[in-house]
């Protein structure tokens, strides 16, 4: 998963759509070339024509730094690529006043087809992500979340790997909502959630549950590992101090009810089981951690 904000990936869409739009263009004009036996622009020659273009120059230069390591946009580059070497053959071929293979020219109408579905690809990915998040608090929202720990579950079930889960809510929450308004609310629980993404894992997935209330699913990882990532958090969070433009910054804590997925029982009962480990560390004065038990 890449971490963005919504506006960042509503931009990238865009940016993908205008690459799109910018080598099919290219595309036309070089079969134009061809077909009509035209002197063709040198720089399509170039060794590095691949960076020259429109679309290069976005990719080598303007694209934003969090695509530069996604699996989808690193395989766009490596068509791209491809594709520009393509040209400049059948280019070179067309100037020289050979013919071009029947298997060239085929070549080269696909990898326009391979780009356009690498880039469709990306987008759709980044649209489901989109769809995903919470636009509050980015963290994801509720959508995939039962799916996402049904998956976990089998993986469980199978024995492939542990799954850790976590509960936790904002203490006293309602009291700032009362002493500084809802807009002030709204900020502390966005950099609540931000804060709590700083100290994840790059697997760990945080979901947002409710109003003020989040879910951590921590996949390959066992009770120990869950508990000390969640103490780091905890940590981490009583530690910030969320500047909200008033005189002195403002500090939160949270409870957490930290429980294992459950092979045997709903992915809904595992849940339930992290809430009363977390309703167990509110009773237990709120600002700590709890693991489930059976007798809760
Ligand atoms: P506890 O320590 O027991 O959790 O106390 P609390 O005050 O946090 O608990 P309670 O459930 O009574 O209150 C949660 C409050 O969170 C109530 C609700 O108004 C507020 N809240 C829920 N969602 C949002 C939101 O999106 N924005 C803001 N500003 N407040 C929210
Ligand atoms: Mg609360
Ligand atoms: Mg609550």
């Amino acid at each position: 998963m890449i971490k963005v904000g919504q506006n960042e990936i509503q931009s990238v869409l865009l940016q993908l759509d205008q690459a799109i739009y910018n080598h099919t263009q290219w595309y036309n004009s070089i079969t134009r070339t061809l077909i009509c036996r035209l002197p063709h622009d040198l720089r399509d020659e170039a060794k590095d024509a691949h960076r020259q273009c429109r679309l290069g120059q976005w990719y080598y230069g303007a694209a934003p730094d969090i695509l530069r390591a996604h699996p989808g946009f690193i395989a766009i580059g490596a068509e791209h690529k491809n594709m520009h070497r393509l040209a400049a053959q059948l280019l070179q071929t067309a100037a020289s006043g050979a013919t071009i293979s029947s298997l060239d020219y085929d070549s080269f109408v696909n990898v326009l087809e391979r780009l356009r579905l690498q880039i469709y690809t990306l987008k759709h990915e980044l649209e489901e992500e989109l769809y995903n998040l919470d636009p509050l608090t980015g963290a994801n929202n509720r959508i995939g979340m039962l799916t996402q720990l049904r998956e976990q579950q089998e993986m469980v079930k199978r024995r492939v790997q542990s799954c850790c889960i976590v509960m936790m809510d904002i203490d006293h929450f309602k009291a700032v909502n009362d002493t500084y308004g809802h807009v002030v609310g709204d900020m502390v629980l966005a950099a609540s959630a931000r804060n709590v993404m700083e100290h994840l894992r790059p697997y760990d997935k945080l979901f947002r549950y409710g109003g003020e209330e989040f879910l951590i699913c921590m996949q390959n990882t066992d009770a120990v590992a869950g508990y000390e990532v969640v103490e780091r958090i905890r940590l981490g969070l009583a530690a910030n101090r969320i500047d909200y433009g008033g005189k002195k910054p403002l500090q939160i804590t949270m409870s957490f009810g930290v429980t294992m997925l459950d092979a045997d029982v709903s992915v809904e009962q595992s849940i339930e089981h992290a809430d009363k480990a977390m309703y167990a560390a509110k009773i237990a004065g709120r600002n700590c951690t709890r693991i489930w038990d059976a007798s809760m």
